[in-house]
């Protein structure tokens, strides 16, 4: 049965709905088809997923485009019932790039306008991954031309630190709604989390299970799946691993993007909403915490705007 997830008003007066499938392909498998996200789109939104979250650099944009397609052709879910979420590649950060960066992934989405349109990093690099010296505030100026436009009906930010934020904020007329950042077990961004917050930001929580799945890193902090404080609240709850830690998330009033292109997990991880942590549930998977990414970005750590 189709579970919809509920939405959430963003600084800009839009809603959100607060579980939005993942399609980045960074834990693909060699033996993955890029098909496979066409299929994954169209199952989440049978299943009753209203947000997708897509980037440039996923190079999945037709895919994804494809599965909502046949979704609405199928008359699951209208365009304005669905809210899609693409991001700016960090070669593309002069002002004047902004807009025609967002029209390529229209075009290739086959959409008229984004839902929610964001900074993918605060890095500007040019085509060869060479840092490039372009000030984010200058991006968010043709971000801004976006929204305007009617391109993007919301604007925000992925990977800024608190500094970042801040200067954002203080800088620009239109403040972002998200901050896209990794949140999960053993990287709780408790401060950050609660500065986005404090100033209105929503926070998007990517690589929600952290290391609770096989990320290929041997010595990655604990837990795993076996973990006796989540399994315990797995069998408390008659839910997987996998769904307590969403809802950890969702509990900390955050948006996790869970990736899946299984059938089964797809639905599991929407079906959440018949249940919730204790304060003291939550404060134990904080525990966990060790600043650990599973996302390792120190290739950039020389680069002009680097989120330490
Ligand atoms: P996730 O934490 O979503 O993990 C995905 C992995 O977990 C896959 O191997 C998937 O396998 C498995 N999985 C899915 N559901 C379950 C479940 N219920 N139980 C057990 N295993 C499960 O990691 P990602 O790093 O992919 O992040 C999610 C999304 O966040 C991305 O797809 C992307 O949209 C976004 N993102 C954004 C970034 C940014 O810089 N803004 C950076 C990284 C990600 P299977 O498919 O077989 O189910």
């Amino acid at each position: 049965m189709a579970v919809q997830a509920p939405c959430i008003q963003l600084n800009d007066g839009n809603t959100i709905p607060i579980v939005a499938l993942g399609t980045g392909r960074g834990t693909a498998k060699e033996s993955d088809s890029i098909d496979e996200v066409r299929q994954a789109v169209y199952w989440a939104i049978e299943a009753g997923y209203r947000h997708i979250d897509t980037a440039a650099v996923y190079q999945d944009e037709e895919q994804v485009g494809q599965g909502i397609a046949e979704a609405i052709a199928n008359g699951l879910v209208t365009r304005e019932e669905l809210f899609v979420t693409t991001k700016l590649w960090n070669d593309k950060h002069a002002r004047d790039q902004v807009v025609p960066a967002l029209q390529e992934s229209l075009k290739k989405l086959g959409l008229d306008y984004i839902d929610l349109y964001l900074i993918h990093f605060p890095i500007a690099t040019k085509p060869d991954d060479s840092p490039d010296n372009i000030d984010y505030l200058e991006t968010w100026q043709g971000m801004q031309d976006a929204r305007q436009l009617g391109l993007a009906r919301s604007i925000g930010v992925s990977n800024f630190n608190a500094t970042q934020i801040t200067r954002l904020v203080s800088n620009s007329y239109i403040r972002p709604v998200i901050n896209q950042i990794e949140v999960n077990p053993t990287n709780t961004q408790e401060p950050l989390v609660a500065h986005c917050q404090s100033l209105g930001i929503a926070v998007m929580a990517y690589s929600p299970f952290g290391f609770v799945v096989s990320r290929g890193q041997t010595g990655a902090p604990p837990p795993r799946s076996d973990d006796p404080t989540l399994t315990a609240l797995a069998n408390k709850y008659r839910k997987s691993v996998g769904q307590i830690l969403l809802r950890y998330l969702i509990d900390r009033g955050l948006i996790p993007i869970p990736k899946s292109t299984n059938k089964q997990r797809i639905a599991q991880n929407i079906d959440l909403f018949d249940f919730q942590l204790t304060f003291e549930e939550v404060a134990a998977i904080n525990q966990f915490n060790k600043n650990h990414r599973v996302i390792d970005i120190s290739d950039w750590k020389d680069y002009p705007n680097y989120p330490n």
